[in-house]
Parts: C-alpha cells; sequence; structure tokens
C-alpha cells in the first residue's frame, strides 16, 4: 500500500527530528552553560515548529483520511492512524493566530508566575492565569467535547477518561482516605525517622542511585544518570533513556526514591518495542499510565518490606553509619505520613488529597463557576478540609506548581490515576506472582520486570490506557485496589490493628 509507506516515512521524518528536539532539551536540563541558553532557546523554538508544521501538513491529512477508510490494517497500523490523527486534528483545530497569541501570554504567565511564587503575591499572577484560563476555555471549545469543556482537555493527557469518570474514581477515595489518615494520626504509633538524619555527600548517594537502578534492571548501556534541579526522564527511544536525580546533602531518601521512580519511568521507555520507534506509538500509553510506572517502582516496591530485607545490607555498604536500625525499622520510617502543604513532597497516603483539591479547582474553572480570584481562598478551605492543614502564604498555596500558568488543565488527574493503575497492576501481578515478595527481597527483580514489559512496556500507545488497564487485569480502572493496598499496608506500618 502505497499510502501507508508514505503515512510511515512522513512520521519516521517526524520522529527523528523529535529525538533531536529532546536531547537539545535534556542537555538544557542537565550540563548546558549558561550562556548558551538564549541561542538553544532559539534553536529548539525552530526545529519545535518545523516538527508542528510537518506534524499538520496537508499531506499528513490526505493520508490519515485515506488510512482511516482501510479496513484491512494491522492492529499496530490502525493505533498509529488513531493517536496520529487525534493529534492531527487538535492540533488543526486551534487557529493558528489564536495559538500564537497563547504561547505569547503563556511565556509572560512563566514568568508572571515565578516571580509571583517568590515573593507569595497570588495578586500580582491573577490577571496573567485568567488570561491564561480564557485561552483553555477557547481551546475546549475549538476541540470539541461531548458532556464538560473540562473532558477536552483531559484528552491531552489521559486518552478516553472523562471528567466525570475521574470523579467517579476519586469519590470512594474522598469517603475512605480522609478519616483514614484522621485514624492514623490519632491512633497510630509513628515511625521514628531520627537515624534518616544526618549529612550524606553526593558520591555515596550517587553510588546507592546506581545499584538502586542496577537491580531494577535498567539497561545503562542504553541509558545514563545525570543530575538536575527537578529530576526527569528523557527518551529518545528504547536505545537511549536517561533518568537524572537530585542529591540533598541531608535528606538520602529524596535521591534514592527520585531514582526509584524515574527508573521506574525508564525502564517503561526502554522495554517499548523497538518495532514501534518513529510510529506515533513510541511512547507510554498515557501520562497516568508512564506515573503508574514510576509509582509502582518507588512505592509499592522500593517502600515495601521484601524492599528493605534486600536492600539494607547495600545501604549499610554504602553507608556504614546506618547500620544499626533494622529492615523493618527502615520500612516504616521510609513510610511515615506527614499531611503537608506541598504536593511534590506528600506521602502515599494524602498525595491523591492534593490532587483532588486540584481536580476541583479545575473543572470549576475550566465550567466558568469558579473565578481565579477566589483561588486562594477555596485552597486554603479545602487544604483545611482533607488534609487538616492551612496554608498561611500562597507560595506553600496555590502558587505552589507550574502547571496552571503554563496552561497545563486537565494534568492533574493523571497523577492519581498513576497511583491507582499502578495499586492495580500490582495486584494482579501479586496474584499471578504467589512468591514475589520473596523474589522482591533476595533482589530478584526479573520476574516483575518482564511481567511489566510483556504486559505493559511493550504496547507504547497501542491500546488507550482504559484498555489496557482492562487487558491487563481484566476490569476497568477501579480506585477500591488502591483503598484496599493503602488501607492494609498503613494499618500495619502504624500499628493499627495491634493497637485494637
Ligand atoms: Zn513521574
Amino acid at each position: 500500500m502505497e499510502t501507508l509507506a508514505a503515512y510511515k516515512a512522513h512520521l519516521r521524518e517526524i520522529g527523528k527530528l523529535n529525538s533531536a528536539l529532546t536531547l537539545l532539551q535534556w542537555d538544557q536540563r542537565t550540563c548546558l552553560p549558561p550562556k548558551g541558553h538564549e541561542a538553544r532557546a532559539e534553536t529548539i523554538g525552530k526545529l519545535a515548529k518545523i516538527v508542528f508544521e510537518l506534524g499538520t501538513a496537508d499531506k499528513l491529512g490526505r493520508y490519515l483520511e485515506k488510512l482511516e477508510a482501510e479496513d484491512d490494517l494491522s492492529l499496530e497500523d490502525r493505533a498509529s492512524v488513531r493517536v496520529v490523527g487525534k493529534d492531527y486534528r487538535r492540533h488543526k483545530a486551534i487557529p493558528p493566530s489564536l495559538f500564537e497569541r497563547f504561547a505569547v501570554a503563556r511565556s509572560r504567565s512563566e514568568s508572571a508566575w515565578e516571580k509571583a511564587r517568590a515573593a507569595s503575591d497570588f495578586q500580582s499572577f491573577q490577571p496573567h492565569l485568567e488570561e491564561i484560563v480564557d485561552f483553555a476555555r477557547r481551546f475546549a471549545e475549538y476541540y470539541g467535547y461531548k458532556e464538560n469543556p473540562y473532558d477536552a482537555l483531559i484528552e491531552g493527557f489521559e486518552p478516553g477518561m472523562t471528567g466525570r469518570e475521574v470523579r467517579g474514581v476519586m469519590a470512594p477515595l474522598r469517603e475512605r482516605l480522609v478519616p483514614f489518615l484522621k485514624q492514623l494520626l490519632a491512633e497510630g504509633a509513628r515511625p521514628d525517622t531520627s537515624f534518616l538524619r544526618g549529612s550524606f555527600s553526593a558520591d555515596r548517594q550517587r553510588a546507592l542511585s546506581l545499584r538502586a537502578l542496577g537491580a531494577m534492571g535498567y539497561d545503562f548501556a542504553a541509558g545514563r544518570l545525570d543530575t538536575a534541579v527537578h529530576p526527569f526522564t528523557s527518551s529518545t527511544g528504547p536505545n537511549d533513556v536517561r533518568v537524572t536525580t537530585r542529591f540533598v546533602e541531608n535528606d538520602l531518601l529524596s535521591s534514592l526514591y527520585s531514582s526509584l521512580h524515574e527508573g521506574g519511568h525508564a525502564l517503561y521507555d526502554q522495554g517499548i518495542s523497538p518495532e514501534l520507534q518513529w510510529t506515533g506509538l513510541d511512547e507510554g500509553a498515557s501520562f497516568g499510565i508512564h506515573e503508574s510506572q514510576s509509582r509502582l517502582w518507588e512505592n509499592m516496591i522500593g517502600r515495601s518490606l521484601p524492599f528493605w530485607t534486600f536492600f539494607r545490607p547495600i545501604l549499610t555498604q554504602v553507608f556504614p553509619e546506618l547500620s544499626s536500625p533494622s529492615a523493618d525499622a527502615l520500612w516504616r520510617a521510609v513510610n511515615v505520613v506527614e499531611p503537608s502543604l506541598i504536593r511534590v513532597e506528600a506521602d502515599e497516603v494524602t498525595y491523591n488529597l492534593h490532587i483532588m483539591l486540584r481536580f476541583e479547582l479545575e473543572d470549576g474553572l475550566i465550567n466558568g463557576k469558579i473565578a481565579v480570584a477566589d483561588l486562594p481562598d477555596l485552597w486554603r478551605d479545602a487544604m483545611g478540609r482533607y488534609l487538616g492543614v492551612t496554608p498561611t502564604d500562597d507560595a506553600s498555596g496555590v502558587l505552589q506548581d507550574v502547571h496552571w500558568s503554563a496552561g497545563l488543565f486537565g494534568y492533574f488527574p493523571s497523577y492519581m490515576l498513576g497511583n491507582l493503575y499502578a495499586a492495580q497492576l500490582f495486584a494482579t501481578l501479586q496474584e499471578e506472582t504467589p512468591d514475589l515478595d520473596a523474589r522482591i527481597a533476595r533482589g530478584d527483580f526479573a520476574l516483575l520486570r518482564g511481567w511489566l514489559q510483556d504486559r505493559v512496556h511493550h504496547f507504547g500507545k497501542v491500546h488507550e490506557p482504559k484498555e489496557l488497564v482492562k487487558r491487563v487485569t481484566g476490569k476497568e480502572p477501579d480506585s477500591a485496589y488502591f483503598l484496599s493496598y493503602i488501607t492494609r499496608k498503613y494499618s500495619e506500618v502504624y500499628r493499627l490493628a495491634e493497637r485494637g
């Protein structure tokens, strides 16, 4: 089929340019010297413009139209046409002049947010955010939706998911988590974390991160570990997937857990079938599914007792001063629950409550039911109700996240969905692997990694997130798995059962 061949050749062009773009951005965030930033921004802008033009080329539109009418395409080719076609139409939906004005407003808004956060001054940011919300609402109209304009924005991060569905999986979380958190704090035995205080050199932290990544099966011949202020993972294809972490001298766990987290993202990208490279399917199924892989390694594995049984000797080899706490004590210490003001510092129990608050505010903003001016008060109120802590300034409240300043509405739900998907996938894995704990305790992650690769990683974007979860677990996404995981684990960590 000539059209299919021409279509694939066109996608390969885009894919190769995107690889170059990704590498330039990786370099920008890791080792670019300060004076190089200005010219680099221009280079990236130029390349991004070419990629955008290729992705919206009329030629591509004609290929898509023909291929969409074809009924003997392979599963992968059909998926590629679905994914690329959706992106093509979303890009085409926005009039170029509107998008250009948005790009200018966004860059002003991002720098206004940076200043506003530093000064904890919401009012100076408010007019910018109003403008950005207005753009987001107009984009939603152009993209189109059935029920809720917010759905059109969620679609950009979690294909096939709607606000109604997110609200559905979130409702049981709110009902159970808020009282469970109160019970933990009131009746539970808070783990001792005193032995984690100290000074830990970056070199030794790096050695520990390398051991953890190696144990997971991260392929160093197809990747590398560097440092970045905000850790991230960057992939130019399955054979070049780079992770970053950050070393904080008095906080040993921050670099270890960010390495496990980014390592989970990286295993996903390294595990995508090489045949999908440059077909539009060579990335994770969605933001939420990607986050499920990082959270699974970071929390379900990395914060489990079997993991600490395996990892304690490695820890004490690198940090002999930490040889007194047992595996059990370490396990409890890394699972301390602390309602805090800042989302990125939140533990497993409270994390989703931070997302719930953002989801409700976004839904209200996009539907015109909440005014930007009311956000700081609404934020404080919801923090009090969900977490029992209230920010005294906007820097640690409504101004803490970068997302809204950049117009990224609909992004937050994928963090929560990631936690839920992770618990659901992990429950299936446990059911199918009765000796999973014993394997983890002896540092044997091969079966786990293989399972994730066969069931999830391999497929890239071939399946939409809901369909993927159903294929692997037999059920629609359901928060029951996460709730049962959290209540069981933290009742044990906080010794609730023992206390009656
Ligand atoms: Zn992540």
